[in-house]
C-alpha cells in the first residue's frame, strides 16, 4: 500500500517535471538553432578588444537608443580596415576623420574586433535615412564585415555575423528588420544621374547574404522611396526588393566596368573620388577624379577595374599593369586579382620565400604585406644544366612578361635579367598562358 502511493507520488512528480521542462522548452527556444550555449561564451570571450586603438580625438558618446543594426563591407584588407574604422581615414587634402566608424569589425577568417563599446555611437552610416529617420548612426551599430562589395564574403564571416547579431538583437530587442545594410540606408544628395535626394550612395554590404547571417524576414520595400522621400537607385532597387535580385546580384558581382555595371554602380558616391582608381583594360591607372577629363564617363572601357580606397595613408600603388603584384594594406590579393585570387593559375611568392598556388590559399588576409603575386601562369619550369631559359620560353625568355624566380626569392622578368649565362641554379620560370 505505501509503497504504491510512494510510486504514484513519483510518477506524479515525474510528469509535473516533464510538463514544466516542457513548457520551458516552449517558452524559451534557447539557444538560437545552430549555436549552443558553450559556442556562445567561447564566441564572445574570443572577441579582440581593439578599444585601445581608437582616436584619442574620437568622442564616445552613449546612444540615446538602438533601433538598428547596420552591416557594411570595408572594401579593403584587415589592416586597412582595422586603422580606419579606429584612427580614422585620410585624405590627401591632410584632413582626417576622428575614426570611430564602426562597433565592430568581423576579418575574413571570423574573428571579431571590438572598436567600441557597443553602447557608444560609432560614426558609420553618414547621410542616411529609413522608414523617415535620420542620421542613422545616432540609433544602431555598425558592423564592418572586411570584404567587398562586388565579392563573396566567408563561411567564418558569416557564422560570426550570425551569433553576433543574435547577441545584439537580445540585448536591444531587436527583430530581424531591424539588420539593414548600409546600401540601404544610405542616401545622396541630387547629383548627375538623380536630381532629387536619392539612394545608392554606398553599395556597401549589398552583397551580404541575410539568410547565410541566420536572419529571417526582411523588408519588402524601401519605405523612404515609397514614401516619395528618395529616389530609387535601379540597381539596389532590384537587387534588395525586386524578386530577380538573386539573380540580378551574380550578374553585378564585379568590380569590372561593363554596359551593366557603371562607375556608379561600383563605387557609388566615391565614383569620382581621388581614392577610387580606375585600372583600364591596358594596365593604365587613373584616379577618379581625372576620369571625366581625360576620358569622360561614358567612354570608360568595358573590363576597367575599379578599386576603392586606393588612399589609405600610404603610397599608391605603383605601376598596376606590370606582371608582378604586390600586395599591400590598400591592395589585396582580391583587388589584384578579382575573382582569380584563388585559381591554380594565380601563384604567390610569400616573403618567407615559399611559393604557392591561389588554390592552396584559404584566404588573403593571411597572406603577408610584401607578397608578390602574378596572375594567370603556369609553371614552374626549373633552369638546369641542360634545360636553359631558352629551352623552356622559347623567344619570349627575355620577355616582360616572362616570370624568373630566383633561389635568392627575387622575382622579376626576362626584361629585367642582365645575364642569361649567370641564371643561379635552381631559378625557375613561369609563362603566361
Ligand atoms: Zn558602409
Amino acid at each position: 500500500m505505501k509503497f504504491k502511493r510512494l510510486k504514484r507520488q513519483l510518477f506524479t512528480r515525474w510528469a509535473v517535471l516533464c510538463f514544466a521542462a516542457l513548457c520551458m522548452i516552449m517558452i524559451h527556444p534557447e539557444p538560437a538553432p545552430g549555436f549552443t550555449n558553450s559556442e556562445y561564451r567561447r564566441f564572445q570571450a574570443g572577441i579582440i578588444n581593439y578599444q585601445n586603438r581608437l582616436n584619442k580625438k574620437f568622442r564616445k558618446i552613449r546612444r540615446k537608443q538602438t533601433r538598428y543594426i547596420i552591416v557594411h563591407t570595408s572594401e579593403l584588407g584587415l589592416k586597412a580596415t582595422l586603422r580606419v574604422v579606429s584612427r580614422g581615414k585620410q585624405f590627401k587634402s591632410g584632413f582626417r576623420t576622428p575614426g570611430g566608424h564602426a562597433n565592430y569589425v568581423i576579418a575574413r577568417n571570423g574573428r571579431v574586433y571590438r572598436i567600441m563599446n557597443k553602447a557608444f555611437r560609432a560614426d558609420h552610416a553618414g547621410r542616411s535615412m529609413w522608414n523617415r529617420q535620420k542620421d542613422i548612426s545616432s540609433v544602431s551599430l555598425g558592423i564592418e564585415l572586411v570584404g567587398y562589395h562586388y565579392a563573396p564574403l566567408t563561411d567564418r564571416q558569416y557564422r560570426s555575423a550570425a551569433m553576433l547579431i543574435d547577441i545584439l538583437q537580445k540585448v536591444y530587442n531587436l527583430s530581424d528588420l531591424a539588420v539593414l545594410t548600409h546600401s540601404q540606408i544610405a542616401y545622396g544628395l541630387p547629383n548627375p544621374w538623380f536630381r532629387k535626394d536619392h539612394r545608392g550612395r554606398k553599395r556597401c554590404a549589398k552583397n551580404f547574404d541575410r539568410a547565410r547571417a541566420g536572419l529571417g524576414p526582411t523588408w519588402s520595400h524601401d519605405p523612404d522611396v515609397r514614401a516619395g522621400l528618395l529616389m530609387p537607385d535601379p540597381q539596389l532597387d532590384s537587387l534588395f526588393y525586386k524578386k530577380s535580385g538573386s539573380v540580378r546580384i551574380l550578374a553585378q558581382a564585379s568590380n569590372l566596368i561593363s554596359k551593366e555595371n557603371s562607375a556608379w554602380s561600383i563605387a557609388g558616391e566615391d565614383y569620382d573620388s581621388q581614392t577610387t582608381v580606375y585600372i583600364l583594360p591596358g594596365g593604365k591607372a587613373l584616379p577618379g577624379d581625372r576620369v571625366k577629363k581625360i576620358i569622360g564617363w561614358s567612354h570608360l572601357p568595358v573590363n576597367t577595374r575599379v578599386l576603392l580606397n586606393q588612399d589609405t595613408g600610404e603610397k599608391q600603388a605603383s605601376v598596376p599593369d606590370l606582371p608582378v603584384k604586390i600586395i599591400s594594406t590598400s591592395m589585396t590579393a582580391w583587388s589584384h586579382a578579382g575573382q582569380a585570387y584563388k585559381e591554380k593559375t594565380t601563384v604567390y611568392f610569400l616573403p618567407s620565400g615559399k611559393t604557392r598556388s591561389g588554390a592552396q590559399i584559404s584566404d588573403w588576409d593571411d597572406l603577408p604585406i610584401k607578397t608578390r603575386l602574378i596572375i594567370g601562369y603556369q609553371g614552374p619550369h626549373k633552369i638546369t644544366k641542360d634545360r636553359t631559359a631558352y629551352r623552356i620560353a622559347g623567344s619570349a625568355y627575355k620577355s616582360e612578361k616572362t616570370v624568373y624566380h630566383f633561389p635568392s626569392g627575387r622575382v622579376t622578368t626576362g626584361n629585367k635579367v642582365k645575364d642569361f649565362s649567370q641564371l643561379p641554379r635552381g631559378t625557375e620560370i613561369y609563362l603566361p598562358l
